[in-house]
């Protein structure tokens, strides 16, 4: 790692940009013009926060707070455990320890430094963590492991033979830092007797685990509290995605990306609810008005992302749609499998409720809910089985009335690379055109955004997507 980038505190610096831009929200506008000629690199995503006003400033807000409660963990007594995003971090607040979501950290780096997690994600490999791993884990533990961030205390996750890198990942990171390490693991299966009662088995084990690091039994209550906050974001979730069939969808495409990272960060959490309720009452009247969520307007094509997004420098990606008339639907990312949620609706057994009647049957609802989240949820079994990826994936694009499909993911994912090519064989056949990215969602080395955009607009043009 060059010696320069290991002058700086990693979290510190996000905090620190996080912080700035948050600030900046609160500037008049000839402070925000000034300011904005002092970030070259983030001016593009830093104007669609300010775009976005209210629901923006919600996103940073929770930004800033989510890297102020790591730096500030220790002074405050708590631990502080690495995590990855299909874990969902409810079961970490109720247990009063702070979450290190490596995604989260890895995205906000990539999306606002012009380098971005390149130093962190090769110190990995350095010190003999594999290339071929996902980038999306390797620049925030690259920081972790060159002891450039706050020390983590234990680890979570919940991968296993969903994705063999991302699990490798806390794995490695366990043995090199000797920590100790929970993984929850999941069968092949969503909804049978024996996958039931492997994910409550499993998450028991896993709250016995988190309760021998803090040295603090589970406290009902505070569970009990999450769970209804849970229960209320799950409400506003599922009034935005009925909102989002509409034509023209009224939803702006970053929100998609406002709702995961929000959920990946805060679920269960107050901060939270209050962006859902800002965002709903924005895409509300949007639709009352019979207007867009695309700043450009006019709606000339549905895409569906079928995995996730795009995160390099800038946050390209939604600027490119947006400039074209290309709705984004969300993708596997923003999609919440409540039983509240309009998709659903008729297979019911696929999606979890919750329920605070007594202490078994709250976990039992947070070990269905972490068997829902993404990846977790439709990767763990074969492609083409009911309830995995194909099924989730055309009956979200017919619901949501896309007009195209599109994969991005890193190289790193080997258990949807191994499947694409079938799939989107399978997605074509049922009547949607699919486009399979090549790009690292987090490192422009391997396909700049240059050559992944360029590919983008040829299968837009000679697909007639947006005739
Ligand atoms: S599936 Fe891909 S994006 Fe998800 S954790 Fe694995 S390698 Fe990373």
């Amino acid at each position: 790692m060059r010696p320069e980038t290991k002058a700086y505190h990693f979290d510190w610096m996000l905090w620190r940009s996080f912080d700035g831009a948050e600030k900046m929200m609160s500037g008049t506008p000839k402070e925000i013009e000034r300011a904005l000629e002092y970030m070259p690199h983030f001016r593009r995503g830093m104007e669609a926060f300010l775009r976005h006003g209210s629901a923006g400033r919600h996103l940073l807000t929770m930004m800033r707070a989510y890297f102020e409660n790591i730096l500030t963990a220790r002074d405050r007594g708590k631990k502080l455990v690495a995590t990855t995003f299909c874990f969902s971090p409810a079961i970490l607040y109720a247990m009063d320890v702070v979450p290190v979501c490596l995604e989260v950290l890895t995205t906000a780096a990539s999306m606002t430094w012009k380098r971005g997690a390149a130093d962190y994600l090769d110190y990995c490999v350095e010190v003999g963590f594999t290339e071929t791993s996902c980038s999306a884990q390797r620049g925030a533990l690259g920081a972790i492991l060159a002891g450039l961030a706050e020390e983590i205390d234990f680890i979570v996750c919940d991968s296993g033979g969903v994705c063999d890198t991302n699990a490798n990942a806390f794995a490695f990171a366990s043995a090199y830092l000797d920590k100790p390490f929970y993984q929850l693991n999941y069968p092949p299966t969503l909804t049978d007797e024996r996958a039931r009662t492997y994910h409550r088995q499993d998450y028991r084990a896993l709250i016995e685990f988190i309760e021998s690091q803090t040295g603090r039994p589970l406290d009902p209550d505070r569970l009990r509290r999450t769970i209804e906050e849970i229960g209320r974001q799950d409400e506003l979730l599922a009034e935005i995605e009925e909102l989002q069939r509409l034509a023209p969808n009224p939803v702006p495409g970053i929100y998609n990306m406002f709702i995961y990272s929000g959920r990946f960060m805060f679920d269960g959490q107050p901060v939270y609810t209050r962006a859902l309720e800002c965002m709903l009452d924005h895409v509300s009247e949007n639709a009352r008005l019979g207007r867009s969520g695309l700043h450009s307007g006019e709606e000339r094509a549905r895409a569906f992302f079928c995995y996730i997004d795009h995160y390099t420098t800038d946050m390209r990606l939604w600027d490119w749609l947006d400039d074209r008339g290309v709705s984004h639907l969300g993708g596997i990312l923003s999609r919440f499998y409540s039983d509240a949620a309009p998709f659903v609706r008729g297979i019911e057994e696929s999606a979890y409720r919750l329920d605070t009647t007594g202490l078994d049957e709250m976990i039992d609802a947070m070990a269905a809910l972490n068997s829902r989240m993404p990846m977790v949820r439709s990767i763990r079994g074969p492609y083409d089985a009911p309830y995995m990826w194909l099924d989730d994936t055309l009956g979200l694009a017919r619901m949501y009335r896309a007009d195209c499909i599109v994969y991005n993911g890193t190289p790193g994912c080997r258990n949807t690379w191994g499947m694409v090519r079938p799939f989107a064989r399978d997605t074509e056949k049922h009547g949607f055109p699919t486009h399979i990215m090549n790009a690292d969602a987090f490192d422009d080395r391997v396909e700049s955004w240059e050559s992944a955009s360029d590919r983008l607009e040829e299968f837009f043009n000679v697909r007639r997507l947006l005739a």
